[in-house]
C-alpha cells in the first residue's frame, strides 16, 4: 500500500481577486460559485457536489449564487473542462497535478462577477506533483476547490453509499478550506497537519488514507456534525466580507 496523503499544502492566495464587470454583465453582481466537471464523472458523484455546495450555503447563511455550468449559457472560461484537466496532466503519470488544475481554473476565468468561486469535479486520479502519491482534493483558499471521484469510485472495500459519502465529505473538506474555515487570520486553535486543520472532530480534520477519510464519514453520518462551531464561524465571517 502507497503511502496515502489527502490534500495539499495550501497556497495562501489572497481572497480578494477582483474581477472586472463587462457591461453586459453588471446586472449581475452576485458573488458566484461556478461548479464545473471533466468528463467521466458519474452524475451522482457530480450531483453530490451540488448538494454540498448548497449545504454549505446554506449552513453559512451566504448569498452565493451557484452555477452549473452544464445549464449555463454563458461560458465564463477562456477553454473548456477538458482543456483544463489536459494542462493540468502529468506527463507519463496518469494523474492530474491538483494545483495546476486550480491554477488553470483560474487562470482560464473571463467571468465578469464580483467575485467568483469555482469548484471542479474531476475523474483523474489527482496529485501534486513530487509531493504525493495521491490527494483527493486540492484548494487554493478564496479561489477554486478541485476535486478527484477516482480514489474512492475505484475502491474495492467500500460499498456504493461509502464511496458517495466519503467523497462528500472530501468535498465538504474542501468547500471549508476554500471559505476560510481553517484560515490561521481567524483562529488560534488550529493543527498542523499537513498544513492548517481543525482539532476537533469534524470534517475539517486533516485524513491521510482513504480508511481515514472513511472514519470520519463515519462520525459526520453519526453525529450529524459536518463543520465544528469553530469552523463554521470562520466561513461565516468571510463569507460575511464579499
Ligand atoms: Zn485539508
Ligand atoms: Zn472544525
Amino acid at each position: 500500500m502507497v503511502s496515502v496523503n489527502w490534500d495539499t499544502k495550501e497556497e495562501r492566495e489572497k481572497p480578494g481577486v477582483v474581477f472586472i464587470l463587462d457591461e453586459e454583465e453588471e446586472e449581475n453582481e452576485r458573488p458566484g460559485i461556478i461548479f464545473l466537471q471533466g468528463s467521466g464523472v458519474i452524475r451522482d458523484y457530480y450531483e453530490s457536489v451540488g448538494s454540498c455546495i448548497e449545504d454549505v450555503l446554506r449552513k453559512t447563511d451566504a448569498s452565493l449564487e451557484m452555477k452549473d455550468l452544464r445549464y449555463s449559457e454563458h461560458r465564463p472560461y477562456e477553454i473548456s473542462p477538458e482543456e483544463m484537466v489536459e494542462e493540468a496532466m502529468i506527463d507519463f503519470e496518469g494523474q492530474v497535478d491538483g494545483r495546476k488544475l486550480n491554477n488553470a481554473v483560474q487562470s482560464n476565468f473571463n467571468g465578469a462577477d464580483a467575485k467568483s468561486f469555482g469548484v471542479f469535479v474531476t475523474d483523474e486520479d489527482m496529485t501534486i506533483e513530487d509531493e504525493y502519491n495521491f490527494i483527493l482534493g486540492a484548494t487554493t483558499p478564496g479561489c477554486v476547490s478541485s476535486i478527484s471521484t477516482y480514489r474512492f469510485k475505484n475502491s474495492d472495500s467500500l460499498d456504493p453509499f461509502m464511496k458517495r459519502e466519503s467523497f462528500k465529505s472530501v468535498v465538504y473538506h474542501e468547500l471549508g478550506h476554500l471559505f476560510g474555515a481553517t484560515d490561521e487570520f481567524r483562529r488560534d486553535d488550529l493543527v498542523d497537519r499537513l498544513g492548517k486543520h481543525c482539532g476537533d472532530m469534524d470534517i475539517m480534520r486533516q485524513g491521510v488514507s482513504v480508511s481515514e477519510w472513511v472514519d470520519y464519514t463515519e462520525d459526520r453520518l453519526e453525529s450529524g456534525t459536518v463543520y465544528c462551531d469553530s469552523c463554521k464561524k470562520s466561513m461565516k465571517d468571510y463569507l460575511s466580507t464579499l
